[in-house]
């Protein structure tokens, strides 16, 4: 996702009057699922505002909502071990929606269905990059088949274990979160209000995020974020037991569960590089940040990221300097790095705050969410924040 819209806006560095355009490839080792109306993809991403914008300023955001779009209009978060409740709704901060679920496939084919009509983006699929040779004036890429590709700056878009990172030693700091997520379609007996509703308890947090079928609010995608062992005990589960449990950690929030789709689960780690450039290579993403899903921002740093580094890329062409001189590349990573360096900190403590089971932090998580609640003005800001605005 990160990578393809990496292409889509750099391919508009060719807007810049007398300009040549850039000429890019976009990579992909594995061919994309098509989007299916009757099924729906495992893996969503909750879509901020600005991610939206971003997808907007791509040319893509109208055909991801002609394929399936669910906006989301408030979000229900509680606390399992006590009162603590929050309420966050879109009408209170005069906006349509807090965000929207976009299934992974659906933003997928959107975004190379603009790529197929660019004349200047080649997408080379499917091809695995294997070697790589940086030099002073290019860098150079050479696929499974022997085919090498050279340009003046190469971006590491390549997810969580990310080669291009790994190749060039990118320091990392990371950290397992003894976490896994499990990760599945459902239906519920109610429908799903348009609300995301997510329940911390001490082993992790459940999600369920509302999904719109063409007026059919009875679909969820869920993530619940386990303990290793207590998650392989979830997923060796049979479907009917597997709902039975899922009904009573949702606490009944939209009645029974009744069915579920084949279920995935991911570990989670965090990790971040302690750099995200280098002389002719800028990671982003996922390869240059992993977090927990809880709060659902990982993709939408990734987008904000290429977002910031095509207007760095693009500025530099205008002015003819080298696209991967490395004090270009540098402008990127100062604008980035701090908040994803904040947002992954908000997520850690999150993570520690719920998973604490002594009395007096369980009573402020209980005191300091019900009095949130409350405070109208801070719980906007915080919500605009989390919408990227
Ligand atoms: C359970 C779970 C739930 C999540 N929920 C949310 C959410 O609600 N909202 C949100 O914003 N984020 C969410 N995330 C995070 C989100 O999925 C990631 O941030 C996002 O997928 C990162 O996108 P990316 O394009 O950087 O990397 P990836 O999606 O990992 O894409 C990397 C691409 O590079 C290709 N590739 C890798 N190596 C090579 C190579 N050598 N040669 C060629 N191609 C290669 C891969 O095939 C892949 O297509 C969630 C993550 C998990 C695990």
């Amino acid at each position: 996702m990160v990578g393809a819209v990496a292409a889509c806006l750099l391919s508009q560095s060719n807007s810049l009057k007398k300009i040549a355009p850039l000429k890019i490839a976009l990579i992909e080792n594995s061919v994309a699922t098509p989007f299916n109306s009757d099924q729906f993809d495992p893996r969503v991403a909750a879509i901020t505002e600005k991610s939206r914008q971003i997808l907007s300023d791509c040319g893509v955001w109208s055909d991801i909502e002609g394929l399936r779009a669910s906006p989301y209009l408030a979000m229900n978060v509680w606390d399992a071990e006590s009162t603590g409740r929050i309420r966050f709704d879109c009408h209170d901060i005069h906006l349509p929606n807090l965000g929207h679920i976009v299934e992974s496939r659906v933003i997928v084919e959107a975004l190379l269905n603009k790529i197929a009509s660019l004349d200047n983006i080649d997408f080379i699929c499917p091809a695995t990059i294997h070697q790589y040779r940086r030099e002073q004036e290019n860098i150079t890429v050479e696929m499974d088949d022997g085919t090498c590709i050279s340009g003046s700056l190469l971006i590491g878009a390549d997810g969580g274990n990310s080669r291009v990172r790994d190749h060039f030693n990118f320091d990392c700091k990371q950290w397992d979160y003894q976490h896994e997520a499990i990760v599945a379609t459902i239906k519920t007996e109610n429908p799903n209000e348009q609300t995301a509703w997510q329940r911390f308890m001490p082993t992790g947090p459940l999600a369920l995020l509302p999904l719109n079928n063409q007026g059919d609010l009875h679909h969820c995608s869920i993530v619940w974020s386990q303990r290793p062992s207590i998650a392989e005990d979830l997923m060796a589960l049979d479907d009917s037991l597997f709902c039975d449990e899922l009904t009573r950690a949702s606490e009944y929030c939209l009645g029974k569960v009744t069915s579920v789709s084949r279920r995935y689960k991911f570990p989670l780690r965090q990790n971040h590089a302690v750099d995200y450039v280098l002389p002719r290579v800028a990671l982003v993403g996922d390869a240059a940040h992993t977090i927990h899903p809880l709060a659902g921002q990982g993709v939408n740093l990734g987008f904000a990221d290429v977002a910031a580094l095509a207007d760095e890329v693009i500025r530099a062409r205008g002015r003819d300097i080298d696209i991967g001189d490395e004090s270009i590349l540098k402008r990127y990573q100062r604008r980035r790095k701090p908040e994803n360096l904040a947002t992954m900190g908000v997520m850690e403590g999150f993570k520690n705050l719920f998973s604490a089971d002594q009395l007096p932090l369980r009573l402020l998580r209980s005191l300091g969410m019900s009095q949130l609640d409350k405070m109208t003005p801070l719980k906007n800001e915080i919500i605009k924040r989390a919408m990227g605005l």
